[in-house]
């Protein structure tokens, strides 16, 4: 089992980069009409059925289909694990008011810079667009149903619908409750780390799996992707990526070495085969067992911390779909003409960080969160239609920077809660791969 993830980084960056050779090469074969080309171009649409909307899309949805597959059992039992182990009510009280406060700390840093760089950018200065389709917004939930909704009033319910907040509650009081039970709930605690152990095999049995459900899931991608879009409004799109860069490589590591006395560069080294999840899949849901096997695995925070964190950040921490929304306003703004003052940066800023707690890491979900941010400043929704040929490319390197925050600070939540394994934090891969294996010797 172990040489399973043995070069599973290079493999997946192979297989991503075939993706993106193999879908560009279909899209260019069916765009081609020159009449002498007729008999190819007709074949080509076949295999494109066969390949594209057959091969390759069965794989692609299956592997994220897989990945969806893991993610109730694994939140729900290992933040059973976690909060049994932790034994101790006032430690979750505590570590969920850090968590929430880092994780909105970090979101407000990013739409922070956002909005300055954007400033500075001005990426919709002079730009005369208009939007080629509608955008229909949807209507935001108050803030209030927000905390309402996280209490279920059925946990099956809950977990048939992948809702992440309930589960989580749910999962708290659960595990509250075992570990004030005595030996009854000693006994279902040893069957919860089993079950544990199982469902983190299955996770390593899937990434196994990964190289070739990231090819097929980049390929029907880069088969379809109008890269024309991305010219037209390449200073939006490159001012958003500057942006994700610099929270990614100056705001995370400067928070890890500032408040947790960590050196950044085995954490981001670490978190290179999450980020490919994050990237190709472009769902934080759906990359969360991935990102619970790094941050426990690899970087040494400790079950009973990541467990609740992960889902946690998953849902609450978007700081990269906060960032395309701080450059969105600004862009928009100016390609409109409509002059923003400080109080509505300021709106933006508090509804885009509050807007994410209740929403879910799905593909897309910046989008429509980004027209509750619109309805706040009173720029228009329809906006939103012109930037939506660029959005899938820049919701796939957004999700691989959400994905980096959740991480980032479940690393300082657990090394403040002393729960962080620091000698495994900088331990390199192979340095690793060998106590593993060593474990499993001796197991
Ligand atoms: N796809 C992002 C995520 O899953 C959310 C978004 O920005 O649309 O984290």
């Amino acid at each position: 089992m172990q040489n399973i993830n043995k070069n599973l980084t290079l493999h997946i960056l192979i297989a991503m980069v075939l993706g993106v050779i193999v879908g560009r090469l279909f899209s260019l074969g069916v765009s081609e009409t020159d009449d002498t080309l007729i008999n190819l171009f007709v074949l080509n649409l076949s295999l494109k059925e066969f390949f594209v909307e057959g091969l390759f899309n069965v794989g692609g949805s299956i592997f994220i289909t897989s990945l969806k597959m893991l993610v109730v059992p694994l939140v729900f039992i290992s933040l059973v694990c976690g909060v049994c182990s932790l034994n101790d009510s006032a430690k979750i009280g505590r570590l969920g008011a850090k968590s929430i406060g880092l994780y909105l700390f970090t979101t407000a840093i990013a739409i922070t810079f956002a909005i300055s760089i954007a400033l500075i950018i001005s990426p919709g200065e002079g730009m005369n667009l208009t939007p080629a389709q509608d955008y229909q917004a949807k209507q935001a939930p108050s803030f209030a149903q927000v905390v309402i909704d996280m209490f279920p009033s059925n946990p099956i319910n809950a977990m048939a619908e992948g809702n992440m907040l309930q589960i989580i509650v749910f999962s708290l009081l659960f595990g509250v409750a075992m570990a004030l039970s005595g030996s009854a709930g000693a006994r279902i605690a040893s069957l919860f780390e089993d079950l544990n152990k199982v469902v983190m095999r299955m996770v390593t049995i899937l990434m196994g799996l990964a190289p070739y459900g990231v090819f097929c899931l980049m390929a029907k991608l880069f088969t379809y992707l109008e890269l024309a879009e991305i010219t037209q409004l390449a200073q939006y799109f490159v001012t958003v990526l500057l942006v994700l860069f610099v929270h990614a490589l100056i705001t995370y590591p400067s928070l890890m070495i500032l408040l947790g006395k960590l050196n950044p560069l085995p954490f981001l080294i670490k978190m290179k085969d999450t980020l490919m999840f994050a990237f190709s899949t472009a769902s934080s849901n759906a990359t969360m067992p991935i990102t619970l096997n790094t941050v426990t695995k690899k970087l040494g925070a400790n079950n009973s911390v990541a467990s609740f964190t992960i889902p946690l950040g998953a849902t609450v921490n978007m700081d990269g779909t906060a960032i395309m929304q701080g450059v969105a306003t600004v862009f928009i703004a100016q390609v409109y003409g409509i002059d923003l003052s400080f109080a509505d940066y300021v709106a933006v800023l508090i509804t885009a960080t509050l807007a994410s707690v209740g929403a879910a890491g799905v593909p897309g979900v910046g989008l429509i969160l980004l027209a509750m941010v619109f309805q706040q400043v009173g720029l228009p929704v329809e906006g939103i239609a012109l930037i939506l040929g660029v959005d899938r490319l820049l919701d796939m390197t957004r999700t691989a920077v959400n994905v980096t925050g959740d991480a980032a600070v479940t690393c300082l939540i657990a090394k403040s809660e002393q729960q962080l394994d620091e000698s495994a934090f900088n331990a390199s891969d192979k340095q690793l791969e060998l106590i593993e294996e060593n474990n499993s010797k001796t197991v």
